[in-house]
């Protein structure tokens, strides 16, 4: 068995985005050499999210992502790796067309 992750002053290299980064980034993993996921959190969330065809953009900082607004279409950056609205407002409002398209369908 080759340990090729390991521990690095209680720092742990993500296997997708490349960083060193605290355990507390990493999911714990019983299978794994060093207890932990190869994946960080975001990465593993970027994982999740792909399956939704939602993928931010690495803006090359650390934790920021810049992901395209699903209501207004703009891109805006952030930390929160699958928010999926640049704003309140437009979560309010796509979430207000989605529930007026079913009434029409309904009627
Ligand atoms: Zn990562
Ligand atoms: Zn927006």
């Amino acid at each position: 068995m080759t340990k090729a992750k390991q521990i690095i002053n209680g720092k742990l290299k993500c296997s997708t985005c490349k960083y060193l980064l605290p355990l507390e980034e990493f999911g714990k993993h019983k299978r794994t050499s060093t207890g932990y996921r190869s994946n960080c959190k975001a990465c593993e969330n970027l994982k999740q999210r792909k399956k939704y065809n939602k993928v931010p953009t690495n803006t090359g900082i650390i934790g920021i992502y810049a992901i395209e607004c699903d209501h207004c279409k703009n891109t805006f950056t952030t930390k929160i790796v699958n928010q999926v609205f640049c704003s309140q407002k437009c979560r309010k409002r796509s979430w207000y067309e989605k529930n007026e398209m079913k009434k029409d369908k309904e009627i």
